[in-house]
């Protein structure tokens, strides 16, 4: 399994790479670089970044742009999603980060078909891109979203991920959890999403599983804010930790909650415990 911060540690000071060096220090193997407000990044960072991370033997995920959506109404925006998508690559593919993280899109007041429609033929332009580039270890990863307004619920994602190269869907348990008022409770709520995937993509989607978990607080909209582990929110971790264990699947979790690499720390130690009594 791997642990990591969704992206510089609160407590901190200094760039990506050294806090890629500093995660690594205090026992994390993996970084997720938050590229949320736009790639900003310099090649010569990356490069570094890069460096530093296969040194500690840290594997990093870029999440890109919020204002991404797949299946915006106007060319404009959609173009813009393309171009942000596009830097998001570019710039993993010189990280050597394997996955790049966002959103998929909004319904917008459309089926969920149709927008399913619109997300990929945007998607199929973007992967058509990254061949011609020759973006050839990048994957594209379709988070489960957190708000009823927003396309990207599990089905959906693996669904898309099932019908498109090089794409695969990314577990928010905290999206999941807020978007289906408060549902994830237990271990059987658990093994259902990993039996989702499992039954649908096959045992690969289980065995190298991408994944975002903090506690969230939520309104009957959806997911309002990501809250630190273990204070009085949901969803449990401890179940998950188990499940994971018990069904000896693998793959990286990323710490949202606002204590970035603290609770990915408390989320490892938990699991180890679940593994240990599983032996
Ligand atoms: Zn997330």
């Amino acid at each position: 399994m791997r642990w990591g911060p969704a992206g510089i540690p609160m407590e901190f000071k200094g760039n990506t790479a050294e806090a890629i060096g500093y995660t690594a220090s205090e026992g994390l193997n993996a970084f997720e670089c938050e590229f949320v407000k736009g790639v900003k990044m310099r090649h010569e960072m990356a490069v570094e970044a890069r460096k530093i991370a296969e040194k500690n033997g840290v594997s990093l995920s870029a999440h890109a742009p919020y204002w991404i959506n797949c299946a915006a109404m106007e060319r404009a925006k959609i173009d813009a999603t393309i171009r942000n998508i596009m830097e998001t690559t570019r710039i993993a593919e010189v990280l050597g980060a394997r996955i790049i993280v966002f959103h998929p899109g909004f319904y917008m007041g459309r089926s969920p078909e149709e927008t399913a429609k619109l997300v990929k033929k945007t998607l199929e332009d973007v992967l058509g891109r990254m061949k011609q580039e020759g973006i050839k270890n990048v994957w594209l990863g379709l988070e489960t979203t957190g708000k009823g307004a927003q396309f990207g619920s599990l089905s959906e994602n693996i669904e898309l991920s099932h019908s498109l190269d090089r794409t695969r869907t990314v577990v928010d348990f905290a999206h999941i959890h807020a978007r289906g008022g408060g549902k994830l409770k237990k271990k059987g709520d658990y093994l259902g999403i990993f039996t989702e995937m499992e039954n649908k993509l096959g045992r690969e989607a289980v065995m190298n599983f991408h994944s975002h978990f903090s506690e969230v607080a939520w309104n009957e909209k959806g997911e309002r804010y990501h809250m630190i582990l273990g204070e009085q929110y949901s969803p449990p971790f401890k179940p998950l930790a188990e499940v994971i264990a018990e069904n000896g699947y693998e793959g990286t979790i990323i710490s949202e909650s606002p204590l970035l690499d603290v609770d990915a720390l408390k989320m490892k130690r938990m699991y180890e415990e679940a593994a240990k009594n599983n032996r």
